[in-house]
């Protein structure tokens, strides 16, 4: 027996490997054919939760049955073309090869030498063009868009707080406050709260009727904290809010941050995507004057989880937010540990996957043409969802539809809040379709998003045909109640 961890028998291995990814690419040819989402059984909890510490080792193919029965089968299911939860991407099965890929390199992206590190810039480069921020923007691949959107803050109070905020903290800094909209993703409070800032510090202020940030509102702001002794540093806006996927006017909003020296970040988680889609592109103009902008490939681009990203306009700052020296991580003009800038100059971690390479094949095999084509078929499909709840005399449409995303409720004459929970609920566990519940200006509704490549108008129909019948069945039964 071999001492190492490698197989000792790499026959049986291989065949268990390509086993497992035939039984893998099963699954997602017949994705269509499964529930959206399925209840994990008592037992299978039981099973998972109970399972004792492995001291001892197994065959790998009873560890891969075991994953095959109690595992795989129970999954969200954000792959099913009739999954509308939240904002999910579906991933591709070219996802799937280029993670095994990027496992099998098993490549730590924090900085030397490699070629892997020129994949993580190369990709970075594509989307700075894309998003037409100039030469000189830095970036860094993370986990998400909350990782980008704390990387952005991190480097806003950089600048505001100067360089003795990482060492002294915010001590010397006065009242840093920022900005954003009341439609902001929770991420964005969350970046202000890890960053010593406060949570409060971030003002989530009036929105108009297309769920905008109220750009009035924010200038009315900024004066009243001046006047307070505070120090306005940083505005956030969102192209594509998860709650509706509403579209700040950016320009509006990037002319009031040049005005007032403000930090001009773009949390474009989803929304920013956009830019790809020839038909609305135009809804993220001003996208180009970000100081900061994050996005995510684990939503629209369908790379399998997770990756996004962060894009800094001022590189050099970026770099004085986070780059140190260890004596044990020296940099050199050769070898190995060449390859300055190194990505953890750019962000709080040193070791980091090679994420880059499952965007850079979904980049180079889709093209950015069929995935811009592909932005552009949901938002046409979230509109044409739209147009039919309105004309569905049982059904309230909640918000306007600006991108991608359709909230909406059964008009129940009572109860409506709790019974629109249930229809939700009953959707998912009938293995119909999975919506989301969310509460939109107090009113508790269905969040649809159609982000999905597989989900077609048909899905969408048999969903809105399904929600009737389910509601009408629930109003039955409350009626005869009472
Ligand atoms: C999803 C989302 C986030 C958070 O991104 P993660 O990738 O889930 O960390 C932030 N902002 C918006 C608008 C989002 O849709």
């Amino acid at each position: 027996m071999s001492e190492s961890l490698d197989p000792d028998d790499w026959t049986a291995f291989r065949a268990l490997a390509h086993r497992a990814l035939d039984e893998t690419f099963d699954a997602l040819q017949a994705i269509r054919a499964g529930a959206p989402w399925r209840e994990v059984p008592p037992g299978v909890k039981a099973a998972l939760d109970a399972d004792p510490l492995p001291r001892t080792a197994a065959d790998p193919s009873a560890v891969y049955a075991t994953f095959r029965e109690l595992i795989a089968p129970y999954a969200v299911d954000n792959r099913h073309p009739r999954f509308f939860g939240w904002v999910h991407g579906a991933g591709t099965p070219l996802g799937v090869v280029a993670e095994l890929l990027a496992a099998g390199m098993n490549a730590n992206l924090g900085g030397r030498e490699h070629a892997a590190v020129y994949v993580e810039r190369v990709v970075l480069e594509w989307w700075r063009e894309v998003f037409g921020l100039p030469p000189g923007t830095t970036g860094i691949i993370t986990t998400g868009s909350s990782m980008a959107n704390l990387i952005a803050v991190l480097v806003a109070r950089r600048r505001a707080a100067g360089a003795a905020v990482r060492t002294a903290g915010l001590a010397g800094a006065g009242a840093l406050v920022g900005y954003t909209s009341s439609e902001a993703h929770s991420s964005m409070g969350r970046a202000f709260d890890v960053a010593g800032l406060g949570s409060e510090a971030l003002r989530a202020l009036a929105i108009d009727a297309r769920r905008r940030l109220d750009v009035g509102a924010l200038r009315t702001a900024i004066v009243a904290d001046r006047d307070a002794g505070r120090r306005p540093f940083f505005v956030a806006a969102t192209a594509g809010s998860a709650a509706t996927g509403a579209v700040d006017d950016l320009r509006a909003v990037a002319d009031v941050a040049a005005a007032e020296g403000l930090w001009f970040h773009v949390d474009g988680a989803f929304g920013a995507l956009a830019r790809l889609s020839s038909a609305d592109r135009e809804l993220v103009d001003g996208i180009e004057r970000a100081d900061s902008l994050a996005f995510d490939f684990h939503k629209w681009l369908h790379v399998p989880y997770d990756a996004g990203a962060v894009l800094v306009r001022d590189g050099a700052l970026h770099a004085a937010t986070f780059a140190d020296e260890a004596p044990y991580l020296l940099r050199a003009e050769r070898g190995a540990a060449a390859g300055r800038p190194w990505f953890t100059d750019f962000g709080p971690e040193l070791s980091r996957g090679f994420r880059a390479l499952k965007v850079w094949f979904a980049m180079k095999a889709f093209g950015l043409d069929a995935l811009g084509a592909s932005i552009e078929r949901c938002c046409a499909l979230a509109r044409g969802l739209g147009a039919r709840i309105a004309r569905e005399p049982e059904l309230e449409l909640l918000a306007p539809v600006s991108l991608n995303i359709v909230c909406f409720r059964y008009a129940f004459a009572t109860d409506v809040d709790e019974l629109n929970v249930r229809l939700a609920i009953e959707l998912q566990v009938r293995g119909l379709a999975v919506p989301s519940a969310a509460r939109i200006d107090g009113k508790l509704g269905l969040h649809v998003n159609v982000m999905n490549h597989r989900t077609t108008a048909a899905d969408l129909d048999a969903t809105i045909d399904a929600a009737l019948a389910i509601g009408a069945e629930i109003k039955r039964a409350g009626r005869s109640q009472t």
